[in-house]
């Protein structure tokens, strides 16, 4: 890393905690390293991206429906899909410094941190393994799912039966997934308890080539709609022998990470699975979870396309693209300019001078029931604006002097600094209508 995108990521991690996106977790203990707690206006942040994904992916098509399956799960899924074989990293020790790394993310076999001599790889498994209930041994090993898909497939049939679905079709889901990652760094880009957003298309085999672009087409569509400047993203197939045991095809969606080796880093694989999961656990259970066509009674396994994403790496691209520093009236201010979709506060409420303090909070609980908002009274009105800047906010309702006699309150627009003086009476509607709309030009 640079000095320049270290001093970028300091600040980023800096400004979410100064203003409470994400926190360290336990850091009153000192912390626990890779684990992190989302604040006030990162949950909401988190939420708008989660709401957003599930609108686009699922609430606003017929072809897909969600699920949220179990965090806990049963031992054998993970034996038929292989993960229990499979998932492993290649671990090498330091032996000077002690320092433990993934051998495929150091160059060479020299320690990254001191230089010194690194050890062979050996196989170091990736899942969180515990024991369920009182009993004791084998029998009550249980596994915290490493990805959110493989419930997906074991719970096929079931949909199937449920809603009817005709191929093609999707079953999707976001929540959490634990890896034991062996070096987790990057703030939240690799944790080790961290949340996915997957969908899982089921169609024919002759099709699924044709849904593996389309799928494609739609995801990057989605990360445009979010905000994120076109040319920090971009799409990377994987050549033949970097593809996963389970995929004939894969493309990741990658943003320009400033830490990422190569300047890149995965956001999202959209990946062609085949029927190599239905079949694996068919051969594993004796369940049939094959799908038979109404029409023609054929029985087919389905092919699948997945879309596999990270809420948490979504969240770290959205503000590393909105942050910016600028000097306005000869002073420096930071700036996240969130899309106003994704912001955690719309709008904040803003009196003049303690004095307007009342009939101000009137105007809050007439805005609060129709958009996020708050209601802020501390320290001069130039402070609350730059407090509002760094929170995203897109919008700052100033109530005046002028208010009392004229009914009528100034909005502040983030980016343009551009101001409308408006009617309280209108205030939702306006404000609706610039919500939808974008902030009128001029
Ligand atoms: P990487 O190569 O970076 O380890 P991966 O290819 O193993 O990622 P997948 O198994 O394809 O990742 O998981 C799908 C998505 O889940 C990733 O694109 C990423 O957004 C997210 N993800 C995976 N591992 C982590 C993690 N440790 N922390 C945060 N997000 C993660």
């Amino acid at each position: 890393m640079t000095t320049e995108t270290d001093d970028l990521m300091k600040k980023l991690v800096s400004l979410c905690k100064r203003r409470g996106f994400v926190f360290q977790s336990g850091e009153v203990y000192g912390g626990l390293q890779s684990a992190w707690d989302y604040g006030p206006l990162g949950v909401e942040l988190k939420r708008n991206i989660e709401t957003s994904w599930w609108n686009f992916m699922v609430s606003t098509r017929t072809d897909v429906v969600g699920m949220d399956s179990a965090i806990i799960t049963h031992p054998d899924v993970w034996m038929a899909s292989g993960h229990l074989k499979h998932f492993h990293d290649p671990l090498v020790d330091c032996l000077k410094c002690k320092g433990r790394f993934r051998q495929d993310q150091v160059e060479g076999n020299v320690c990254p941190d001191c230089g010194g001599e690194l050890t062979e790889p050996r196989d170091f498994g990736l899942m969180f393994r515990t024991s369920m209930g009182a009993l004791e041994g084998e029998s009550a090993t249980v596994y915290l799912r490493p990805e959110t898909c493989q419930p997906i497939f074991v719970n096929f049939r079931n949909v199937v039966t449920a809603t009817r679905q005709k191929l093609p079709f999707g079953i999707a889901q976001m929540g959490k997934a634990f890896r034991n990652e062996i070096t987790a760094r990057n703030f939240i880009f690799r944790s080790r308890e961290f949340e996915q957003m997957e969908m899982e298309f089921f169609c024919t085999p002759e099709e699924a080539d044709r849904w593996f672009e389309y799928w494609l087409e739609q995801r990057l569509e989605w990360y445009a709609r979010l905000g994120i400047t076109d040319g920090n993203l971009r799409t990377r197939r994987h050549e033949e022998g970097e593809l996963a045991h389970y995929a004939s095809g894969c493309v990741d969606i990658e943003y320009r990470f400033p830490f990422a080796p190569g300047g890149w880093g995965e956001l999202e694989g959209i990946a062609n699975r085949t029927d190599y999961d239905l079949k694996a656990h068919m051969e594993m259970s004796g369940q049939d979870l094959s799908f038979q066509d109404q029409v023609s009674n054929e029985k087919i396994i389905p092919f699948v396309i997945e879309t596999s994403g990270g809420i948490g790496r979504t969240m770290l691209a959205v503000l590393l693209d909105a942050y910016r520093e600028e000097i306005v009236e000869g002073r420096e201010r930071v700036v996240l300019g969130l899309h106003r979709e994704l912001a955690p506060i719309k709008v904040a409420v803003l009196p003049l001078s303690r004095k307007l303090d009342d009939p101000a909070e009137e105007v809050f609980r007439m805005v609060s029931p129709h958009l996020p908002s708050v209601f802020d009274v501390t320290g001069s009105i130039g402070k609350r604006y730059r407090r509002m800047d760094e929170a995203g906010t897109p919008f700052c309702v100033t109530f005046d002097f002028d208010s009392l006699e004229d009914s009528m309150v100034t909005v502040r627009e983030r980016d343009s600094l551009g101001q409308i003086r408006t009617p309280i009476d209108t205030l939702v509607n306006t404000l609706n209508e610039i919500m939808a709309e974008g902030w009128p030009e001029g």
